[in-house]
């Protein structure tokens, strides 16, 4: 009889990952807070949460309850036409965190198609009021999903490479910098005067780009100039939704709100798929009108999932927690100290925190594309040993756990980075 991993190899087409190279997929039997269990007995330190997704740690005995009582109700019903309260509170909950300027929500599955409905809302709003607005504005370096809209916004890189020629034209520009800012505020005026539809961030922090963190300051600038010539902002909060830069949505760091934010990841404490696009009150006007022309014709068949919400009610639950909060300002604070305390290591360049994200670059003779540096092999395996699960970004290093990573675990976390030998 074969293993799980041999079996799995034979049938199985895994995500971002290149046949061959990477080894087996190891059978993973449980989870027990930031711990994966493998069918071998290990207890991994999962890092990255999985992916970004997981807040509260694996197999939350409150997430569990919440979900097992949502199941014994209802399992899933058609969201058009119909409704149920999981979804509707979710909303209200979404709603009171995002602020006055925002009126409704959109629910889908997954970070894509949180921003697919965002760039087609930004794109719509236009439509239905008439006015000539195409093009969108991205930064360069960003990554919004893998659907062809969230492609066609991304940068374009080695992800998209084979359907170059298939995305829509995007204008990119530069992430600021208090060095550049000047002159790319003023290229993105001129870009302005093509009556743009939308631009889209991710809003101080690039992560699949590297975990790049940029100031609030330029990114409020580029926003009210957009704005002011009617161009919707939207917040690409997938990845820094739900306390991952310090504040609730990294949005809150801006003086001037977006005006569509895309959420998913953490949005369900990492349990189930979930997508959500806050509107704001402006956009949605311009769909509450009964011209069956001006309708969204969108949805998902999962769209507004009951189980989905009712997760994303008990994770919305934790996140207000004291014991919560405690946990994301220690991990803050401890990512600072490492930031002093990795200042000293050789291979350690460009150290960076923000919230309870930290990341950083290891120096290597190889200075093509981060993505491709062959290091990140090398590190995989490196903390894998130690049974910690990071995913390097090629040469990139970081670290974004679970909030209730115990203090030895971010120990262990800390040792590995620095026994690298780069
Ligand atoms: N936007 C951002 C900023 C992301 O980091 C990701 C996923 N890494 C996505 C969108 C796409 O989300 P999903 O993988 O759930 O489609």
């Amino acid at each position: 009889m074969k293993n799980l991993s041999e079996r799995d190899s034979q049938v199985l087409f895994h995500p971002f990952t290149v046949f061959n190279s990477e080894g087996r997929n190891i059978p993973v039997i449980g989870g027990e807070k930031e711990f994966i269990i493998t069918e071998d007995g290990r207890r991994i330190i999962d890092a990255v949460s999985s992916w970004w997704l997981n807040l509260h740690g694996h197999n939350h005995p409150y997430i569990n309850q919440k979900i097992k009582e949502q199941l014994d109700k209802l399992e899933h019903v058609i969201f058009a036409g119909f409704t149920h309260e999981p979804a509707i509170v979710l909303a209200e909950r979404l709603l009171e965190k995002a602020g006055d300027k925002f009126k409704r929500v959109f629910l889908s599955d997954n970070g894509s198609t949180a921003v697919e409905v965002a760039l087609k809302m930004a794109i719509q709003h236009a439509f239905n009021q008439g006015a000539a607005r195409k093009s969108v504005i991205a930064f360069k370096n960003s990554y919004h999903g893998d659907t062809f809209g969230s492609m066609s916004v991304s940068e374009r890189d080695l992800f998209v490479a084979p359907f170059a020629q298939h995305l829509f034209s995007v204008d990119f520009i530069d992430v600021p910098t208090d060095e550049t800012g000047e002159q790319i505020l003023a290229d993105f005026e001129k870009l302005l005067q093509e009556k743009p539809a939308a631009f889209i961030f991710e809003p101080l922090v690039q992560g699949a780009g590297g975990m790049r963190m940029y100031p609030a300051e330029w990114l409020d600038k580029l926003i009210a100039l957009a704005q002011s010539q009617g161009v919707i902002c939207i917040a690409d909060e997938v990845m820094t939704g739900f306390g991952r830069t310090g504040t609730f949505f990294a949005s809150d760091q801006l003086k001037n709100k977006p005006d569509l934010i895309c959420l998913s990841k953490g949005i369900t404490g990492g349990y189930l798929p979930l997508g959500a696009t806050i509107i704001s009150e402006e956009i949605s006007k311009s769909f509450e009108t009964s011209d069956d022309k001006k309708a969204f014709y969108h949805g998902h068949s999962f769209t507004g999932n009951p189980i989905s919400c009712s997760a994303a009610l008990a994770s919305f639950d934790l996140m207000e927690s004291t014991d919560s909060q405690k946990d994301r300002q220690r991990i803050l604070d401890t990512f600072l100290g490492w930031k002093d305390e990795f200042k000293y290591l050789p291979f350690a360049k460009d150290i960076r925190t923000m919230g309870g994200i930290f990341a950083m670059d290891i120096e290597t003779k190889d200075d093509g594309y981060f993505y491709t540096n062959p290091i990140k092999k090398v590190l995989y395996s490196h903390f894998l040993e130690r049974d910690i699960l990071m995913r390097p970004m090629g040469n990139v290093v970081y670290v974004m756990p679970p909030y209730c990573t115990s203090d030895e675990s971010l120990e262990r976390i800390k040792k590995a980075i620095r026994d690298i030998s780069a």
